[in-house]
């Protein structure tokens, strides 16, 4: 058990990075931060921010030295970084679930493998691979970048084969996977922290609508059947079990308009439809990453209030700063910023919360500030 004041490590310096430092740092841990930018989101609110690379080797070793455990707030980190600190140092969630989680071809098959369901997908190596792909699924299809890809970036649609060909060189024809385009009823989300001996705590459902492939609004509870929810939720226990995972986990889902719940992702951390979570759960996602990093039973999760997250993104700035004196207005509505030094579009820039009676009622909040940020006089 890894008990305050210790120091834990967190390779990643982005908004997820910043939150956890914040609840780390609230329960009395001291956080060191890894990231490269000089300015990122999360060192401003750590103890210590380290700005090198991921793999340089000095340090790497100053955080296995210092830090009780390290954990990640993005997959991107390289493998050897995971490797050379797990031999020292517990690191949560390690190396061999990340190695999955980041690569869709290892992904999707990790998911068939243990019998849960995915949308159709065929691994593309090679031109070869995805002329005999398409012929085989039914088009129109996705070619999602087997890695690096986030927020609908490395994916083109397609709709017959010239295109199949224009989009993979489109892609530098680097691994990909090519998957049926379902027919969505809606997308759903399930997030849980699972400790090192296997005890797990899970958030309730979250709803999600997306918006440019980018997530914007998250509805709490997800107004969906209780069988779909539990179906859900049966899921993605499954799969962290599965993975034997230590750590929070977060699985997005398709539910089709045939009524079928597939996989569509997972990400080894806390994940952006659970950002309601820090002000609508007794724990927030950051405690229970905390929590399990540390070798501490998960935390309750229990949703105090219906609850809807809504995504700002840098296209608020278009006219300069947004008017925030319009949401510190609603006595219901809480505003995160993540300290982002530039506003670009499609970045995201913070959320906020709107807590209400009903999920409806918290919907109309949330429209009612949106529309309210967006109007300059
Ligand atoms: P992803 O980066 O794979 O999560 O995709 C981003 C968004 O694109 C998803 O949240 C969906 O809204 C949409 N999308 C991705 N894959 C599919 C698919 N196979 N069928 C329908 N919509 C999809």
């Amino acid at each position: 058990m890894i008990l305050p004041p210790s120091i834990l490590g967190v390779l990643g310096g982005g908004q997820l990075g910043r939150m956890f430092a914040v609840a780390a740092r609230t329960m009395g841990y001291r956080v060191w931060v890894l990231d490269p930018d000089p300015h990122s989101p999360a060192g401003s609110t750590a103890d210590r921010h380290i700005a090198a690379d991921y793999n340089d080797p000095a340090a790497i070793a100053e955080l296995a030295e210092h830090c009780a455990a390290i954990t990640t707030e993005f997959e991107n980190v390289p493998a050897e970084t995971l490797q050379q600190l797990e031999a020292k140092v517990a690191v949560r969630p390690g190396s061999a679930a990340v190695a999955i989680a980041r690569n869709r071809i290892l992904e999707k098959g990790f998911i068939h493998q243990h019998g849960l369901a995915t949308a159709r997908f065929f691994a593309i190596h090679t031109a070869d691979d995805l002329d005999a792909a398409c012929r085989q699924l039914q088009l129109p299809a996705l070619l999602k970048t087997a890695s690096l890809g986030y927020d609908g970036k490395g994916q083109v649609t397609i709709n017959n084969l010239q295109e199949a060909r224009e989009g993979f060189l489109q892609l530098q024809e680097v691994p990909c996977v090519l998957e049926e385009r379902v027919s969505l009823e809606l997308e759903l989300s399930v997030i849980l922290a699972r400790s090192a001996t296997g005890d797990t705590a899970v958030f309730p459902v979250g709803e999600n609508s997306h918006s440019n492939g980018i997530l914007d609004v998250t509805c709490v509870p997800a107004r969906v059947p209780a069988a779909i929810a539990g179906q859900a939720t049966d899921m993605a226990l499954q799969l962290a079990a599965a993975l034997q995972y230590c750590g929070v986990l977060a699985v997005e889902f398709f539910l089709t308009r045939d009524g079928r719940l597939l996989i569509n992702e997972m990400a080894p951390r806390p994940h952006n439809s659970g950002h309601y979570t820090l002000d609508a759960c007794l724990n927030s996602q950051f405690e229970q990453q905390v929590r399990t990093l540390c070798g501490l039973a998960p935390g309750a999760t229990d949703l105090l209030s219906p609850v809807v997250m809504v995504n700002i993104l840098g296209d608020l700035w278009n006219d300069g700063t947004p008017p925030w004196q319009q949401l510190f207005s609603h006595p219901r509505v809480k505003l995160h910023l993540y300290g982002k030094r530039q506003a670009r579009p499609g970045r995201k820039m913070g959320h906020y919360t709107c807590i209400g009676e009903t999920v409806e009622q918290c919907l109309e909040t949330a429209e009612q500030v949106r529309a309210e940020l967006l109007k300059r006089t």
